[in-house]
């Protein structure tokens, strides 16, 4: 179902489907970019496709490459090696271009270039050029319900919250209907009220109106909440790229198990020791997949720690040296310094 802002939005003239092509929408082949001659950093042999309409998360740890090779994929950077290409066509990086960056996408900043003391209805709308004075209103007010902002149209930039300006610089960003758009770290000044919110704005922008997106992020929920593709950084090369659920699952690299989730590993040893077989080197498990049972014998584990998360806890146990962390989904029955039995229910070998 599409709701009515988004009826309106696509008679307002946007968004118009275009037709599918052959070659991938954007493909990076074998793109490196380093930042200096003698240093690891930046990106290597980055193999990459995009198909419209994707939603795609970039994860990984801090420093792994995620911006790095979005400003690739948008243009701001140009490649050391490989090339980047936009519906079969080269993509000009920033030495080839008068103004940075491809004009079918949009790069959401964190600075959102607003003007502070003009009226949130006067910042989206100046996006637009003044050739059409009476489609340009209606679409800035088609959009500006989309984003349900429409009550804050007559208010100064400086009189919104962060919340509010980064929508109507979301506003700004799509208005003049990019078919790409990519998002670094949209999340990280939001509390937890306006992350779920502001999550369900981009899916509803993937969704009714097909806009490619492509955001960075640290936070593994936002990749698996939102993305039908999660590409898996580590020291800037790809390391493995999937739907969130099978990354999630059966991750071919522990890093993935332990960004993605809150995976532990156990050496072979330790694995053995808690009636593991396993000929691999090591154990990741999920605490999920660690089963709780109250024990009254002094060989359970011991519950070291209590890590309250709302409607869980995590608890981390020890016996004989070797620390396993366990999800609790009932809150409140166990306590520090109790012992527990427990039952590994699944585990992955590396
Ligand atoms: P991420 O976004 O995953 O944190 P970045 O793409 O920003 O990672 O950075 C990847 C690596 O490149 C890091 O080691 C970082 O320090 C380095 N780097 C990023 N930008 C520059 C720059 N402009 N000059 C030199 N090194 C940089
Ligand atoms: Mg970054």
């Amino acid at each position: 179902m599409k709701s009515p802002a988004s009826a309106e939005i696509q008679q307002a003239g946007f968004f118009s489907i275009f037709e599918t092509m052959s070659q991938p929408f954007i493909s990076l082949e074998n793109v490196s970019k380093h930042y200096s001659e003698d240093s690891a950093a930046g990106v290597s042999t980055i193999d990459l496709v995009i198909k419209k309409g994707d939603f795609i998360a970039i994860v990984g740890e801090s420093g792994s490459g995620k911006s790095t090779l979005l400003k690739l994929i948008y243009g701001l950077l140009a490649p050391d090696s490989g090339e980047v290409f936009f519906k079969g066509e080269h993509l000009n990086g920033p030495h080839e271009k008068l103004i940075p960056g491809h004009d079918s996408m949009k790069m959401l900043n964190q600075d959102f270039n607003l003007n502070l003391f003009a009226k949130v209805y006067e910042n989206i709308e100046s996006m637009l050029s003044n050739e059409d004075v009476e489609g340009k209103k209606q679409k800035a007010l088609a959009m500006m319900g989309f984003l349900r902002i429409d009550h804050l149209a007559n208010k100064k930039i400086v009189e919104l919250s962060g919340g509010e300006q980064q929508r109507v610089a979301l506003a700004r960003a799509i208005i003049t209907e990019p078919e790409v758009l990519l998002l670094d770290e949209p999340f990280s000044q939001l509390d937890a009220v306006l992350k779920t919110q502001f999550r369900a704005d981009l899916k509803r922008l993937n969704d009714e109106l097909g806009i490619t997106i492509i955001i960075v992020s640290h936070d593994p929920v936002d990749g698996l909440t939102l993305a039908n593709q999660m590409i898996i950084l580590k020291d800037g090369k790809l390391i493995e790229s999937g739907k969130p659920d099978q990354l999630y699952s059966k991750p071919a690299y522990i890093y993935t198990g332990k960004l993605l989730g809150n995976a532990f590993v156990l050496s072979s040893e330790a694995a053995r020791k808690m009636g593991i077989k396993t000929k691999k080197e090591s154990v990741m498990i999920y605490p999920e997949w660690v089963q709780l049972k109250s024990s009254w014998s002094s060989k359970g584990y011991l519950i070291k720690d209590v890590f309250f998360r709302g409607f869980y806890e995590d608890l981390l146990l020890e016996r004989d040296g070797i620390e396993v962390i366990a999800m609790n989904p009932k809150p409140g029955i166990y306590s520090k310094g109790q012992k527990v039995q427990v039952v590994i229910s699944n585990f992955l070998e590396f």
